[in-house]
């Protein structure tokens, strides 16, 4: 059956004076979902927007295609806040993982959102993750020049929508 999960975020405080480092989100996640083919809780599944189907990690040696896909990407910026809301979409079936002794669910409760940026007093890339399970709040700086570049407030927020 497919299911539709939407994935929410917000960095705040993003300096509007010193060097523009042009923050923006990457249109890939990652995201821990129970998966039927393996039949294990817990995957971590590797999404691209625009790539299908995505990757489950498994253990190095099961990595597999995963039948799920980014179906949605809106960004949002404000006048110190940018946010991203994800939908992702993925075929699920009931299983259950042996090896942990557990029914396997639609939901997920971890993701891994990506931001890049370009810092101009260095000339260089840079990125940054936002995830599921971190201290917060935490202040992102720039690992070039250290200047900062936003605040995570709140840990993104899932919801399973179908
Ligand atoms: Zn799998
Ligand atoms: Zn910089």
């Amino acid at each position: 059956m497919l299911r539709s999960l939407e994935i929410a975020v917000e960095l705040t405080d993003r300096p509007s004076t010193g060097p523009f480092h042009n923050v923006h989100w990457q249109k890939r996640v990652e995201v821990s979902l129970d998966c039927f083919i393996c039949e294990r809780t817990g995957r971590t599944t590797s999404l691209s927007y625009g790539e299908e189907p995505g990757v489950c990690t498994g253990n190095r040696r099961t990595a597999h295609p995963a039948p799920a896909r980014i179906s949605g990407f809106d960004v949002t910026q404000g006048r110190d806040t940018l946010a991203l809301r994800l939908l992702v979409d993925r075929w699920w079936a009931p299983f259950h993982d042996a090896k942990r002794d557990q029914a396997g669910t639609a939901l997920t409760n971890w993701v891994r959102l990506y931001a890049g940026y370009y810092c101009p007093e260095s000339q260089q890339a840079g990125t940054f993750s936002i995830q599921s399970n971190a201290i917060r709040p935490r202040n992102i700086v720039c690992t070039h020049c250290t200047e900062p570049l936003a605040t995570e407030v709140q840990s993104p927020a899932i919801r399973l929508l179908v």
